[in-house]
């Protein structure tokens, strides 16, 4: 039986994977473009799968930006490996619902192989329990929902049934540079932001350990020390080793927001940066990020499974649950039903092995090396971040004075023109140009046509 909708996305998949290296990086199309390409009332009638998918890439395809694209720079964003968007496909092929082992065993099987060889790369405590979830977010609120339940346990207190009315206080010591998502995890986990003692952070933004043990000292009930491998701007990494062998000797629960970093403890050249990672309690990693899998990839770790399935897990009467042989991923998910994220993480780690997914680490540092290197080079340009990763923080010198707004002209032109795209930042109170290398395809060719172009616009400006 022709499938038509599906050939349609078939010949313009490959026609945009084609383009993409040359298509402009930046969307093309406006807002009011794309609302009048795209709207209009919901139709009465129903419309043939093939005709709507073919009006759905005529009017999105303008604003479609080109993430995926070897010159993306944007945020911290990867593209896709050939195995993760074919496996992506079949993910929605076969719809199964992940949530319990009965509703997808080839799923469920997936996750646990992905699991384990994740936990084995990244150099883990070989009993960790793992979820996939959403993204960073949640495997950070999975993560500290399982240090919530775990320092709440020990202080005698059950918060699954309990809750949080009337229970011992719970202190959470975070970087002055956490990401935002660790802020807002505690709030969807009820603990607030009132709670957080916030560390300063040294000038890569790396948590001042020197402050800590004073910290820790300040509150003797439940505490949750959050720690960061990789900083959204800089790329720095907070001392782990210090951090958790101090952490350890007050009881304190040690959670790793690892989502860009957490890669690293892969490869032997910056394995050095996550020293300790495997004394933390809880880890969170965004396999979107460097290991480039397609969006819907974010992983919790744990080392203590009992209280990782005790604050996620669930019984209903209607459920089948599997025996302990068989893994069902809502025990260890906030998620109920949902996709079966598996197959992508799995299809794309087996492509590329090992080393493939080191070579991806490790190519990413080098071309922000370059970057660095080219851009310090030409006049009144300054990188302002020791480059221990792959991002790169840039500031625009202006003859007049106003360097932040030269810096904001700069990043704008650069996206309108087309070549690669990158965004703003702030740092340490000044306008800077954050470049984030991240894709699986992104060469020493790209930077150099890349920094090419901003300097051309830097001209400009
Ligand atoms: C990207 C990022 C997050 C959030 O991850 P999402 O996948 O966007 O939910 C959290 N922490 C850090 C350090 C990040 O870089």
């Amino acid at each position: 039986m022709a499938r038509e909708e599906l050939d349609e996305v078939l010949r313009y998949a490959s026609q945009f994977l084609a383009e993409l290296p040359e298509r402009p990086v930046g969307w093309t199309a406006g807002v009011e473009e794309l609302r009048a390409a795209l709207g209009g009332p919901l139709p009465e009638d129903p419309q043939p799968p093939a005709e709507v998918i073919r009006r759905l890439i005529k009017a999105a395809d303008a604003g479609i930006v080109g993430t995926t694209s070897p010159r993306y720079f944007g945020f911290v964003i990867g593209g896709s490996t050939p195995s993760s968007l074919a496996a992506d496909w079949l993910t929605s092929l076969w719809d199964q619902n992940a949530g319990l082992f009965v509703g997808g065993p080839a799923a469920s099987v997936v996750e646990e192989v992905a699991g384990k060889w994740l936990v084995d790369m990244l150099g883990l405590p070989s009993n960790s329990s793992f979820g996939l979830v959403s993204g960073g977010q949640m495997a950070n609120f999975t993560g500290l929902a399982a240090a919530r339940h775990h320092v709440l346990a020990r202080a005698g207190w059950d918060v699954e049934t309990r809750g949080l009315q009337g229970a011992p206080v719970v202190r959470v010591i975070v970087g002055a540079e956490r990401h935002s998502t660790i802020d807002r995890s505690l709030r969807f986990l009820g603990l607030g932001t009132e709670n957080l003692r916030l560390l300063e952070a040294d000038e890569q933004g790396r948590m001042r350990v020197d402050l800590l043990e004073a910290a820790l000292g300040e509150y003797d009930g439940p505490t949750i020390v959050c720690a960061q491998a990789g900083n959204v701007n800089t790329g720095s990494f907070d001392p782990l080793r210090p951090i958790c062998e101090i952490s350890r000797r007050q009881n304190a629960w040690v959670h790793v927001d690892g989502a860009i970093g957490l890669w690293v403890a892969a490869s032997e050249e910056f394995r050095h940066s996550t020293d300790g990672l495997e004394l933390a309690d809880s880890w969170a990693a965004d396999a979107h990020k460097l290991l480039n899998v397609s969006y819907d990839s974010g992983i919790v770790f744990c080392a203590h499974p009992e209280s990782h399935q005790a604050a996620m897990g669930v019984r209903a009467a209607y459920l089948i649950h599997s025996d302990t042989n068989e893994r069902d991923s809502m025990d260890w998910n906030p998620e109920f039903s949902r996709r079966a994220r598996g197959f992508a993480l799995y299809a794309a780690m087996r492509a590329l092995g090992r080393s493939g997914i080191v070579e991806i680490v490790e190519r990413c540092g080098a071309c922000a090396r370059r970057f660095k290197e080219h851009l310090s080079a030409a006049p009144r340009v300054e990188v302002l971040n020791d480059v221990v990763l792959n991002q790169v923080l840039v500031r625009f010198l202006a003859p007049d004075g106003d360097h932040d707004a030269r810096t904001r002209a700069i990043v704008k032109g650069v996206q309108d023109e087309g070549t690669c795209w990158l965004s703003g930042s702030e740092w340490h109170g000044m306008a800077v140009m954050r470049i984030s290398v991240s894709n699986w395809q992104t060469t020493a060719g790209d930077v150099d046509r890349s920094v090419e172009a901003i300097l051309r616009v830097a001209q400009a400006h």
